[in-house]
């Protein structure tokens, strides 16, 4: 990116009416067959247009094709009988309705190639596209054929890599992988969770990112945060990992979180995607709150490798929130880049 504090929203957007319930995770489809096929890319071009008009440097698909950022990835995969569905704990926090794997999972065909080539066909500007991380994936599902995590966050690993190739090989700009597991389950995180993520992202051109987060501004997970004590101090498990590793971006979440804002230190030499936009509350930033965010990161890093982001996807917001916290945080970015200037 040549711009300085480049903006972007993490990934989800909420869709239009007509499409799904809004303000809502999991929402069914409203359409069917071609229409649904059809209208699912109309959202995604609203949702582009939505961005770009807002003022934002990067484009993201708003997560407008899938229903769930995990589920509908692994409803494209081979070995995952949908019909089979068990109630599991997602993670460590709240109970959900997933799929079962019930054999060798595997990818036929690209899941959102085609997708990417569409959004890429309606902007000239950078595009990034969000895939669930192998962690999170294996926790947002039942498995009963391999019955060992870490084995089958291998085989999603090298699943995600098939597909992050023909993203790239689609146009995107920016492959970004959701981990927000890595803020949860320490343990694997250090065993196998950021060679993984690094098996998932290996061999590509394009920039790659991680985000790592709290969760959507769902009451389950801001009843979570609530038991969090007075300093967040859990990405300091996974940032001198990812420092270390070959991921080029890492996006936190901050604005209205207890996260010390010196943890990103911990990354010093990457670029970060900071969350200055909350998710969980439908006050809209000022511009100026954006820009102190923003500007709270300097002292630990350097200004041309910070990014204006949210804390997570807006996809449980109404639209005209969504709408407004994007174009807060574009004015906001651009406040603190005319200081810097
Ligand atoms: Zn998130």
């Amino acid at each position: 990116m040549n711009t300085l504090l480049p903006a972007a929203i993490v990934g989800s957007l909420p869709k239009p009416s007509w499409l799904s319930e809004p303000e809502k995770l999991w929402s069914p489809w409203k359409l069917h067959g071609d229409e649904l096929r059809q209208g699912k890319l109309d959202a995604q071009t609203l949702a582009a247009h939505d961005q770009s008009r807002a003022g934002l440097d990067i484009i993201s698909d708003g997560e407008q094709t899938r229903q769930h950022f995990v589920t509908t990835f692994i409803e494209h995969l081979g070995g995952v009988d949908f019909d089979r569905r068990e109630t599991v704990r997602i993670r460590d926090r709240y109970d959900a309705s997933v799929p079962t794997v019930v054999g060798a999972v595997s990818r036929e065909e690209s899941v959102f190639a085609a997708d990417a080539k569409r959004l890429r066909a309606e902007t000239d500007q950078p595009i990034k596209w969000a895939l669930p991380g192998p962690m999170t994936m294996i926790d947002t599902l039942f498995d009963d054929h391999y019955r060992s995590r870490e084995q089958l966050a291998w085989e999603f690993a090298t699943i995600l890599n098939q597909e992050a190739r023909d993203l790239q090989a689609a146009g995107v700009d920016i492959i970004q992988i959701d981990e927000p597991a890595f803020n949860v389950f320490f343990d694997e995180l250090k065993d196998w969770g950021v060679a993984a993520l690094e098996r998932a992202t290996e061999g590509l051109n394009c920039e790659t990112a991680v985000h790592i987060c709290y969760g959507y501004g769902i009451k389950a997970n801001t009843d979570w945060k609530a038991t969090l004590g007075a300093e967040w101090r859990q990405y300091e498990q996974s940032f001198p990992l990812l420092q270390q590793s070959s991921i080029d971006i890492v996006s936190l979440e901050s604005h209205n979180s207890r996260v010390p804002v010196e943890v990103i230190e911990l990354l010093r030499g990457k670029k970060v995607m900071l969350g200055a936009i909350d998710v969980a509350s439908d006050t809209i930033e000022t511009p100026e709150e954006v820009a102190t965010t923003l500007r709270s990161a300097l002292p630990f890093v350097d200004a041309d490798k910070l990014y204006a982001s949210a804390n997570c996807g807006m996809a449980p917001l109404s639209r005209r929130v969504a709408r407004d916290k994007m174009v807060a945080l574009a004015d906001g970015a651009e406040l603190l880049r005319a200081e810097l200037t």
